[in-house]
């Protein structure tokens, strides 16, 4: 089997459950995120990977081969963690060749390696330098080109790109994820920022407080039809409103009963319910109207921050916010009446 497979992976500290029943498949040549919040198990489960830590229970198997308990220096995996730990004492050029050194590849052969691993991730010429020379997002540079300097069989990065103030770390994304799809390298990423997961990778594996994955797919499969209230709530902004399912088919949130397209499976009528609506999908109208899944109600707040427009309302004690362009902007101020529509195909019915 081709790519990297997990197999009910575990890991307990003594009492303490890092990663829980852990099943998924890294196929060849992808970009795979472990995203979620602080303390869900992200950097256990890639230390596992790593070789860095042993699961509890559970196999790891890497193009059909069982390398649960392979060491970590006979994986050759390239790994770039937070702390990037380059060696402050050797040049930009001895630290990418320094893996090549302790394999004793000869040094021409480095110092070619070196060269071409500094054009890939353009810092060509700076192999000379030192390492206290160079500016945070160079930094990165070099860490990602000694990590590349083995041809690793995957990629293995953990937060690489934190340290970095925002805007740098949003160019050094579309930088890292443009290289991944040049090299073709099997990637695994983790991160706790959703909009760097969204922006890298094919598939996004959605780790919970309760350490276990509560969805893998693609970014915007998993925007779009999260699985539950915790994707919805994690992923991007979400209006979450606790309902009922009625007999109907239909769900009542609050005073409203709205008409609603699917429902999860096995769903059965008279069970909590969460539904979930992104602010983008709820057009906002001027004053009170009745219609289909219209809430009406009062503009609480409206935050315009040039690019983007957010009307905050308050409908009937339940707090909606919208999301517009500044083309699509309703002239609408704070106090007015005003109604949301939550278009049926919109409302995502979710386990309570
Ligand atoms: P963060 O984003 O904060 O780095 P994370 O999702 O990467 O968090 P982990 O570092 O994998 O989370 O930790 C998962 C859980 O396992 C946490 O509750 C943590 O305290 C615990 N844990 C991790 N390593 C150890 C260890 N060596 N000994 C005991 N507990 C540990």
């Amino acid at each position: 089997m081709p790519g990297l497979f997990l197999e009910k992976i575990e890991k307990r500290f003594g009492g303490v459950v890092a990663v829980r029943d852990v099943t998924l498949e890294v196929p060849h040549g992808r970009l795979v995120c472990f995203l979620g919040p602080s303390g869900c198990g992200k950097t256990t489960l890639l230390r596992m990977i790593a070789g860095l830590e042993r699961p509890s229970r559970g196999r790891i198997l890497l193009d059909g081969e069982d390398i649960t308990d392979q060491p970590a220096h006979r994986r050759r995996f390239g790994m770039v963690f937070q702390s990037l730990a380059l060696f402050p004492h050797l040049t930009v050029a001895e630290n990418i060749a320094y893996s090549l050194r302790i394999r004793n590849v000869p040094a021409a052969e480095r110092r070619r390696r070196s060269e071409e691993l500094l054009e890939l991730v353009r810092l060509p010429g700076y192999g000379g330098r030192g390492v206290s020379q160079l500016s945070g997002g160079q930094r990165q540079r070099v860490a990602i080109a000694r990590a590349l300097a083995i041809e690793p069989r995957l990629f293995l990065l953990d937060e690489p790109l934190s340290a970095l103030d925002a805007k740098l770390r949003e160019e050094m994304q579309l930088e890292l994820r443009l290289l991944q799809q040049r090299l073709g390298i099997t990637t695994i990423l983790v991160t706790h920022d959703q909009r760097e997961a969204m922006t890298m990778a094919d598939w996004i594996v959605v780790m919970g407080t309760d350490n276990r994955v509560h969805q893998t797919g693609t970014p915007l499969e998993i925007y779009r039809r999260p699985a539950d209230a915790f994707v919805a709530g994690f992923i991007g902004t979400s209006n979450l409103l606790p309902g009922r399912l009625g007999e109907d088919g239909r769900v009542t949130v609050g005073r409203v009963t709205l008409r609603v397209e699917a429902l999860p499976a096995g769903a059965l009528p008279g069970c909590a319910v969460t539904l979930s609506v992104r602010p983008e999908e709820i057009p906002v109208l001027p004053g009170e109207t009745a219609g289909e899944n219209h809430l009406p109600g009062r503009v609480t707040f409206v935050r315009d921050v040039g690019s983007s427009v957010e009307i905050h309302l308050d409908c009937g004690g339940m707090a909606i916010v919208s999301a517009s362009t500044p083309k699509n902007r309703p002239a609408l101020r704070q106090g007015d009446a005003a109604t949301a529509v939550l278009p049926p195909a919109a409302c995502v019915v979710l386990a309570a």
